[in-house]
């Protein structure tokens, strides 16, 4: 365990068990060194107790990387709730894990995530005050899409020279919260869309609201497009989809779309843009922490549409310095959270 919490670099684990509630917690702190560490609240099965820590560490890490790279004052965390296999009052276990992280004293703050809802974060909400997402809040999801956007339209411009994306095609995997968001912006924009769902209702939304075409699920990594925008699951970059991909750009809002370290420096022999999935995708932290902090709209909104600065920012660096984009970036988190810890043990 300790090993695993030095390789990924994780500060502290918390355990929580409660029979009463069926609650069974795990929040991984990553960082606190840049201030108290916020993440989401995954709540799904774990085939063991050894899978859901791993999980917690390695979203908390890049909680991590996604706050300082935002400039966000906070730390990067994550917490995860195993789904009972038992019947379960949802409330009270809400509840229950939000007085686990009050007792925790503002370490962490807690938000929404896979499995986790608004209504649950009001729940966490009745027990501690560290929490954002709820209804007084709001839903990130379209902070996140207008991220992607900016950070596609971004990669455009560096990599095709391209100011508009007009009648570009843009390949959309997962059209849920964020997927739908980014193909009606993409849409308003004139761009042509191809999209692929595990479900078909919001396959049929796309088809009839932006005129997208559809393909199944396995076969969108072959269409050739301009653009490939991952909005499912992670890990999608892999050996057997990169060896598919026809397109020069991947920029999408999944979490951890590297299945492993190797598969970004794949895409840079390839000649393929991939605009790290953390940066890219720091549209809905940055409104929650911000939001939280009660910052006014408008400057939450700029900030927001600046990640496609940022990227193009990294894309320069990378390309001067020989670096792989997904590598660079990771130098970059990890310095900005170092200078952080310096100055902590400087005061
Ligand atoms: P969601 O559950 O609302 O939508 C995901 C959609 O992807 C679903 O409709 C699902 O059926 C589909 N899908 C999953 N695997 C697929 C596959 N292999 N092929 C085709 N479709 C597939 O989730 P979301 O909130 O839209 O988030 C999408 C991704 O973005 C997730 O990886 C999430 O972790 C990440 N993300 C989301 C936010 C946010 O604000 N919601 C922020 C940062 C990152």
């Amino acid at each position: 365990m300790f090993k695993q919490m030095e390789s990924n670099g994780a500060q502290r684990l918390h355990f929580c068990s409660d029979p009463a509630t069926g609650l069974k917690a795990i929040i991984a702190i990553h960082s606190t060194l840049r201030g108290p560490a916020i993440g989401g609240c995954r709540f799904i099965s774990y085939q063991n107790d050894n899978d859901a820590i791993t999980d917690a560490m390695r979203l908390a890490r890049g909680m991590s990387y996604k706050s300082a790279l935002a400039g966000l004052p906070h730390g990067g965390a994550k917490s995860v709730l195993i789904y009972p296999d038992h019947p379960f009052d949802r409330a009270a276990l809400m509840q229950q894990f939000g007085q686990f992280v009050t007792e925790l004293g503002g370490e962490y703050i807690t938000a929404m995530d896979s499995g986790t809802q608004i209504s649950d974060m009001d729940n966490i909400s009745m027990k501690t005050r560290w929490v954002t997402c709820t209804s007084e809040i709001g839903d990130p999801s379209p902070h996140t899409a207008l991220g992607v956007f900016e950070g596609i339209k971004a990669s455009v411009k560096f990599k095709l020279g391209l100011q508009s994306l007009s009648g570009l095609h843009v390949t959309i995997q997962g059209v849920g919260h964020v997927g739908y968001e980014v193909a009606r912006l993409l849409h308003q924009a004139g761009a042509i869309l191809t999209v692929s769902d595990m479900n078909t209702e919001p396959v049929k939304r796309c088809q009839r609201d932006f005129q997208a075409s559809a393909v199944a699920p396995d076969d969108i990594y072959s269409v050739p497009a301009e653009v490939f925008c991952p909005c499912g699951l992670g890990a999608i970059l892999n050996d057997e989809h990169i060896s598919q991909l026809q397109v020069p750009i991947i920029a999408g809002s999944a979490n951890n779309q590297l299945a492993q370290e190797h598969h970004g420096d794949q895409l840079k022999d390839k000649g393929i843009l991939y605009a790290p999935d953390y940066l890219i995708n720091s549209g809905g932290l940055i409104f929650v922490a911000l939001q939280y902090a009660k910052q006014p709209a408008a400057m939450i909104r700029n900030k927001v549409i600046r990640i496609g600065d940022s990227l193009l920012h990294l894309y320069k660096e990378a390309e001067q310095s020989g670096t792989a984009i997904h590598r660079l970036a990771d130098e970059r988190a990890q310095s900005i959270i170092a200078s952080a810890g310096k100055m902590t043990s400087a005061a």
